[in-house]
C-alpha cells in the first residue's frame, strides 16, 4: 500500500508534501504531483500538509478519486 495523490492537487501543485517526504518519492507532472507507489514508505508525513487534502492513503481514497490510485501508479510507467 502507498499513499496517493488525488484530484484537488490538479493545478494547485504547492508542493508542501515535497518538503515533508523523507524518501523524495513525490514526483511533480504536468498538472499535478504523484506519489510512486513503491517507494512510499507509508509515513503519512505529507498527509496533513496539503492545503486541499489530496492525499490519502491508498485505501481510504474515496471513492469518486478511486481512479487516482492507478493514475499515481501509471505515472512511473
Ligand atoms: S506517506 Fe510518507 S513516504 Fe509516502 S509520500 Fe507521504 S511523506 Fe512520502
Ligand atoms: S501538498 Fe497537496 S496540493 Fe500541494 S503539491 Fe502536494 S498533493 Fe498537491
Amino acid at each position: 500500500m502507498a499513499y496517493i495523490i488525488a484530484e484537488p492537487c490538479i493545478g494547485v501543485k504547492d508542493q508542501a508534501c515535497v518538503d515533508v517526504c523523507p524518501v523524495d518519492c513525490i514526483y511533480e507532472g504536468e498538472d499535478m504531483l504523484y506519489i510512486h507507489p513503491d517507494e512510499c514508505i507509508d509515513c503519512g508525513a505529507c498527509m496533513p500538509v496539503c492545503p486541499v487534502e489530496a492525499i490519502f492513503p491508498e485505501a481510504e481514497t474515496p471513492e469518486k478519486w478511486h481512479n487516482f490510485i492507478a493514475i499515481n501508479a501509471d505515472f512511473f510507467k
